[in-house]
């Protein structure tokens, strides 16, 4: 796709992450049925379904913007960090550290996710689309309370669990 204006390159970033998001969908149920911890499951239960409104908003932004069809494009850095994720599903171990393992591969994504947000959010409002940067922004925030509860789920219960099991083996 040629790219020699801010508009071609906020529709190609949008794609980007329609794609990301799409890849999102699939891992994150497989990520709630790995991870052990209750608050952790419900964590990505609920956000699979933020994440499913993340693709509505990003349609309706393609409505806005006039763009033709959202696919067409893969996350290829999506693609990997899921790929990554995928060795803690295969893994066998401890609970705690499990989930521990889950919480480090998820939040790799979130972060990501939080930058190209961001850079499309910062696009949208220098092309004068108010609109579609208030979606984005809408979009961003849920990535980062997402973000968020998963250093405290992790941080309140289950790096000290994870450190316990250790000491466990050890006796
Ligand atoms: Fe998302
Ligand atoms: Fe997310």
């Amino acid at each position: 796709m040629a790219m020699s204006t801010l508009e071609d390159l906020l529709e190609e970033q949008l794609k980007d992450l329609y794609n990301a998001e799409g890849q999102l969908t699939k891992a994150l149920p497989k990520m709630a049925k790995k991870a052990t911890n209750e608050s952790l499951k419900e964590a990505f239960t609920s956000h699979l379904d933020e994440t499913r409104g993340h693709i509505e908003r990003l349609d309706k932004i393609g409505k806005v913007l006039g763009i033709k069809k959202m696919t067409g494009k893969v996350c290829k850095a999506m693609q990997g960090l899921i790929e990554e994720g995928k060795e803690v599903l295969e893994e066998d171990g401890a609970d705690a550290v499990i989930d521990a393992a889950l919480i480090a591969a998820a939040q790799r994504v979130e972060h990501y996710e939080i930058a190209a947000y961001g850079s499309a959010r910062a696009m949208a409002e220098e092309l004068g689309e108010d609109k579609v940067a208030q979606i984005l922004q809408e979009t961003l925030d849920e990535e980062g309370e997402c973000d968020k509860k998963l250093t405290e789920i992790c941080e309140g219960e289950i790096l000290a669990a994870a450190s316990a099991s250790g000491q466990e083996e050890e006796d």
